[in-house]
């Protein structure tokens, strides 16, 4: 049988399967007949919940040294990412066919190149390359995989976590392929992600005639009080880990067309993504206490003084700020990086979130994988040269964790 040592003929397999999220397109089965020969045991569980599509997702287990399925001796390391992709957009835009494949001046095209299959790739070559020099591994290796990931996320990764864990599976480390470099292979690790929370503002007033303000309420003004005391001060400046905290106004809506009436209702929403200065539960607290605040001072006119009401509208729950501390798990890959590209990747936090959001939960989780330039746009394209070079990347890192 033959392994999948080469990271752009495994993409061009992975790229080929239509994997649009929530279609499975293939890909977890292609990336299961990757793996098979290497003596991974697969399993494809697919998860479901109303209102939601059904998910299929991919948990794969190497055990060394004779271990079989139960918990082997030495580390055991999982890989994670997910299989599914953004749509393609207006496919004739595209220089070549985004499940095609197609390699041109040393890129590989198509919908999921850096935005991971790319990644996902180049870990099973570098474990490929590693059983095939080293024989059997000092511990076990994971692929968890999600076809959830960029969708609703919730028959994805946090799912599968409380499955495999509910079999017994435990973890030392993580790594999540995803595309974390800006510009160049080397560039970035990411150790950590910055919380995320949305909301929505509704003010009611009481709809009049704009020439008889004083038979109305108009809530605009109730509203526009309330959003400036969401944006000033601001919210930190900053830690030693994370830039700062920031809070984006993503929309006020009134619908009103006309010009000689005061609406009954406005709203606004906005977005915060905070840092470790606040946990999900104080950030939502620090919100109340600044609409209140500014909903009580509130004069909406001269002679008018009833506080604003308002209500305030949580959209699902926040996404916590996490922070990997892990030396070992960050100085084995960040040496591994600089061995072979030459570059000393920064540690970093920025960016949106991840799945790594779940696995931090169970074991230290950093993300390392392609360049993420051209994700979800039109085009999305690899280097082959990237590809081989995280390849030898993620295999030099496999060979220090598990010396
Ligand atoms: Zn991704």
């Amino acid at each position: 049988m033959t392994l999948p040592v080469d990271p752009v003929e495994n993409l061009a397999v992975l790229i080929r399967c239509p994997s649009v999220t929530p279609a499975e397109g293939g890909a977890l089965t292609a990336l299961a007949n990757m793996l098979k020969p290497l003596g991974f045991s697969i399993d494809q569980p697919v998860f479901s919940e109303s209102g939601t599509p059904d998910i299929d997702n991919l948990y794969a287990r190497l055990s060394g040294d004779g271990a079989g399925d139960g918990p082997g001796n030495g580390p055991h390391l999982m890989f994670a990412g997910h299989t599914d992709v953004v749509p393609p957009g207006d496919e004739s835009a595209w220089k070549h066919p985004p499940f095609s494949a197609a390699i041109d001046n040393g890129e590989i095209y198509g919908r999921g190149a850096v935005d991971m299959k790319g990644g996902i790739a180049c870990f099973a070559a570098a474990v490929a390359r590693h059983v095939e020099e080293n024989g059997p591994l000092k511990g076990s290796i994971s692929f968890l995989i999600t076809g959830d990931e960029e969708g609703p996320a919730i028959n994805g990764t946090a799912k599968l976590l409380d499955w495999a864990k509910a079999r017994g599976e435990r973890w030392d480390a993580a790594v999540v392929g995803e595309p974390t470099n800006p510009d160049r292979l080397g560039d970035m690790i990411k150790i950590g992600r910055r919380g995320s929370v949305s909301g929505t503002i509704v003010v009611r007033g009481v709809q009049g005639h704009a020439a008889y303000p004083h038979l109305a309420e108009n809530p605009v003004r109730g509203l526009v009080t309330l959003v400036e005391a969401l944006l000033d001060p601001v919210l930190d400046e900053g830690t030693r880990d994370f830039q700062p905290s920031n809070l984006e106004v993503t929309t006020i809506d009134v619908g009103n067309p006309a010009t000689n009436v005061i609406p009954g209702k406005a709203t606004a929403s906005f977005n915060i993504r905070f840092n470790d200065s606040w946990t999900g539960e104080t950030i939502m607290a620090e919100i109340h206490n600044r609409l209140d605040h500014a909903a009580a001072s509130n004069r909406l006119r001269p002679g008018r003084e009833t506080p604003i009401a308002y209500e305030l509208l949580w959209r699902d729950r926040p996404s916590p700020v996490f922070l990997t501390r892990d030396d070992r798990l960050i100085g084995t890959l960040s040496a591994s990086i600089e061995a072979v590209t030459g570059r000393k990747p920064q540690l970093s936090t920025s960016g949106g979130t991840s799945d790594a959001r779940f696995i931090k939960n169970y074991c230290p989780v950093v993300e390392f994988g392609l360049v993420g330039q051209t994700m979800h746009m039109i085009d999305e394209r690899a280097a082959l040269s990237d590809l081989e070079m995280l390849t030898r990347i993620y295999q030099r890192f496999l060979a220090d964790f598990f010396a």
